[in-house]
């Protein structure tokens, strides 16, 4: 049967991490784990493993509007999840790929670093992301590192770069698990003056691709209808889920359960 799908579409912009905890893979997981569908179109190839990365490839900006113009001409999408773009020019693509999409939701992961703390595209990435994507962008999801590289305030506090921030963006998530509170705090402010503060309890140890798998999450939720604060919601106790059930494959970083076992 064609033209029937009961999961809304979800297009990935992110970049490929061969060890499977972050980027692309992590989209794919989290997104199946909403009732959704992943559409993944590569920006970028990173060597990783779950202890660093090593180096990135951005790919030609031909290649990247090729994949998603293949994807939006035939595909239903339903939101638009962004995760590492790598270079200025990837931002300005999305960009250019957004047009074809007007009024879709656009969760924005501002990956500038990698979980062990390796880059994944310089700061001016960064600030092309802030000028340039916040203001078409539903929602945006960093860190509390991250936010402090956007609002450029190396010390700030997130109330301190949401305040910096906001007028680019009408939505923003500062994510706690960087932070040193003894409970995590994540913290959504709108541009309205709204305000909200999930907190969860801290588990031990560094994840690699929690970022991935909480924008994904809310990417979904955003598709599936569900209304923000809901779907912010949902996608951080999802999150927080798939870092209690994670495991260490590897040397470094824990990989988060983004799906249940018994799949097969
Ligand atoms: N995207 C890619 C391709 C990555 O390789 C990484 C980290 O290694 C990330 C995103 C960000 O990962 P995290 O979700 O841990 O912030």
């Amino acid at each position: 049967m064609s033209g029937h799908c009961s999961r809304p579409v979800v297009l990935c912009l992110s970049g490929h991490d061969p060890s499977g905890g972050a980027g692309l893979q992590a989209d794919i997981e989290a997104l199946i784990a909403q009732g959704c569908h992943a559409a993944p179109a590569v920006t970028a190839l990173t060597v990783q493993d779950t202890v660093n990365v090593t180096d990135f490839r951005v790919l030609d900006r031909e290649w990247v509007l090729a994949q998603a113009h293949a994807v939006i001409a035939d595909l239903p999408v339903a939101a638009v999840k962004l995760g590492m773009l790598g270079s200025v020019e990837m931002v300005e693509t999305v960009l250019e790929i957004m047009q074809k999409l007007p009024g879709v939701p656009l969760v924005c992961d501002p990956v500038l670093r990698a979980g062990g703390g390796g880059a994944l595209g310089k700061d001016e990435v960064g600030y092309a992301m802030r000028e340039r994507l916040f203001p078409v962008s539903t929602i945006a999801t960093p860190n509390l590192p991250e936010a402090r590289i956007l609002a450029e305030l190396p010390e700030g506090s997130a109330d301190e770069c949401a305040e910096k921030l906001l007028p680019f963006i009408r939505h923003l998530l500062i994510t706690g698990g960087h932070g040193d509170e003894t409970e995590v705090h994540n913290r959504l402010y709108s541009r309205d003056g709204s305000r909200y503060d999930f907190s969860c309890q801290r588990l031990p140890g560094s994840y690699h691709g929690s970022g991935c798998t909480l924008a994904s999450a809310l990417s979904g939720r955003l598709a599936l209808g569900e209304d923000l604060a809901s779907a912010v919601k949902s996608a951080l106790d999802y999150t927080w889920r798939t870092l209690r059930d994670a495991e260490a494959p590897g040397r470094g970083q824990y990989i988060p359960r983004r799906l249940p076992l018994d799949l097969a």
